[in-house]
């Protein structure tokens, strides 16, 4: 499992918030060491598993920090 590259064509936008990307559903692929907009559990490049949330988070509390985030 290696990066091909094709991970750039998901890369993610840039966000000042580390965790703030977790919360706008981008998943970090730590092969390819980039963050993606992908829906599936495996990276679409190097088929490596994705990190998602780095903890449980319920909707309400997802939906408050894009509240935050769109504020700043
Ligand atoms: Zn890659
Ligand atoms: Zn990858």
């Amino acid at each position: 499992m290696a990066c091909k590259g094709v991970c750039t064509k998901y890369k993610a936008k840039k966000s000042s918030y580390v965790t703030g990307r977790y919360m706008l559903g981008q998943k970090r692929c730590s092969t390819c060491e980039i963050f993606v907009n992908w829906d599936g559990k495996y990276c679409p490049c190097c088929n490596s598993p994705l990190r998602t949330k780095p903890k449980g988070t319920r909707t309400r509390e997802k939906l408050r920090m894009i509240q935050q985030i769109k504020r700043i």
